[in-house]
């Protein structure tokens, strides 16, 4: 037999972490690595924050699961509290962001097919989006190595330009149900829609009654410096997909909509056993506790500022291998003149810097929120010597 046991899907590096403090991880040798990846936007907090530790072990002692069909006060804490500082006026727990994307799908659908309506099921949808690996979220990307063996897709999505009005409108129909995007995109390369796009798809949608659906499973909770990136740009979604940084590191995830959009999710229409599960809520009130206060938000925007300007600062040193740097707060990407997944592997190897490849030849800068003035030294320091010593290879 020569399949692992873990099914082979992720190309798994060296790097085997069994621990956690602050801002670094510790390899089963020994080993310390600056972590500027963070779980992929996820441990917000860092890798060992005494609320968010102490938050789940009080509650993992009192009560872990119960089933949906019991009333919920620790959910409707998490909820009211969203719905609270969002746009939102009702949430749907999910446990991871694929999930809240597949939510957010099925209320943007219901919400015509509730009254009646089935012939607006598509969604726009934006090149190199990802919203996640389940069949309705590869189907929702036009990525094609995501779709390669998985056929057929899943019906009713079409792929607009991204940044690009026109090209959204030219798809638009009969069909059109709504928009699905990332205002920054991720994994596509930390890529800022401009305002102009984001609002004129607010317009579009406000004047076809269709719904504008935000994937923030990246750029969300307080990553941007703002609790949703979606206050940056002047509008409000009818719906919002959220995950990652929510739980902190636990597995957590929310649908969050308006009243009015959410009008097709009635009793029975939707669920999940694990979904809002009071151990992983204690988790999301422990985080949002932390995070979603103006003294917080100002401190990542504080910092995404200085840590952006010291990296353009950085780049101009080394012309030859970066472009730009691009992002939002704590969200940064390092666009590479030249590949960034090799640059990304001799960082992590050969300097113990922890960052992210992303689409676009692009490193992924996404620090804990938590990080500090030494962390962020240490960083420049590895990448400053990172960069001096990378041979870039022949290809
Ligand atoms: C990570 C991600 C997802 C998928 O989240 P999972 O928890 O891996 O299912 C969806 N959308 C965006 C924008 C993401 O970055």
């Amino acid at each position: 037999m020569s399949i692992t046991p873990l099914m082979p899907v992720y190309p798994r590096c060296g790097v085997r972490p069994v621990r956690g403090e602050h801002c670094h991880l510790i390899d089963e040798d020994g080993t310390r690595y600056l972590d500027f990846a963070s779980g992929i936007a996820v441990n917000l907090l860092g890798h060992s924050h005494e609320g968010l530790i102490g938050a789940i072990q009080k509650q993992a002692a009192t009560l872990m699961h119960v089933s949906n069909l019991y009333g919920s006060p620790q959910g409707e804490k998490l909820a009211q509290e969203l719905v609270d500082k969002t746009f939102a006026d009702t949430v749907f727990f999910t446990n991871s962001g694929a999930e809240a994307v597949e939510t957010a799908i099925k209320t943007a659908r219901a919400y015509h097919q509730h009254q009646g309506d089935t012939t607006r099921y598509e969604l726009i949808t934006f090149a190199n989006a990802f919203h996640g690996r389940t069949m309705a979220t590869i189907s929702a990307s036009n990525q094609e190595k995501m779709h390669h063996g998985f056929s057929p897709l899943l019906a009713g999505f079409k792929y607009a330009e991204f940044d690009n009005l026109e090209s959204a409108k030219a798809l638009m129909g009969p069909h059109t149900a709504g928009f699905l995007v990332e205002p920054i995109q991720g994994e596509g390369g930390i890529r800022p829609a401009s305002d102009e796009f984001m609002q004129g798809l607010r317009k579009l949608a406000d004047e076809n009654d269709l719904m504008l659906v935000l994937d923030e499973v990246q750029c969300g909770v307080a990553r941007t410096g703002t609790l949703y990136a979606y206050e940056q740009y002047g509008i409000e979604p009818d719906i919002l997909a959220t995950a990652k940084g929510i739980g902190g590191g636990f597995p957590l995830g929310a649908c969050l909509a308006t009243e009015k959009a959410a009008r097709g999710m009635t009793f029975g229409t939707h669920g999940s056993t694990y979904g809002g599960n009071p151990l992983a809520m204690a988790a999301g009130s422990a985080v949002m506790e932390a995070v979603a206060n103006d003294e917080f938000l100002a401190s990542v925007r504080d910092k995404g500022e200085r840590l952006r300007s010291r990296l353009e600062q950085f780049i101009g040193n080394y012309p030859e291998l970066f472009e730009l740097v691009r992002g939002k707060g704590l969200m940064l990407g390092l666009k590479m003149k030249v590949e960034s997944r090799p640059f990304f592997v001799h960082l992590r190897d050969n300097h113990q810097l922890l960052t992210v490849a992303a689409g676009d030849n692009t490193l992924r800068v996404l620090p804990p929120l938590v990080v500090g003035d030494a962390e962020i030294d240490e960083f420049f320091e590895k990448l400053s010597a990172g960069a001096a010593s990378y041979e870039v290879p022949e290809s």
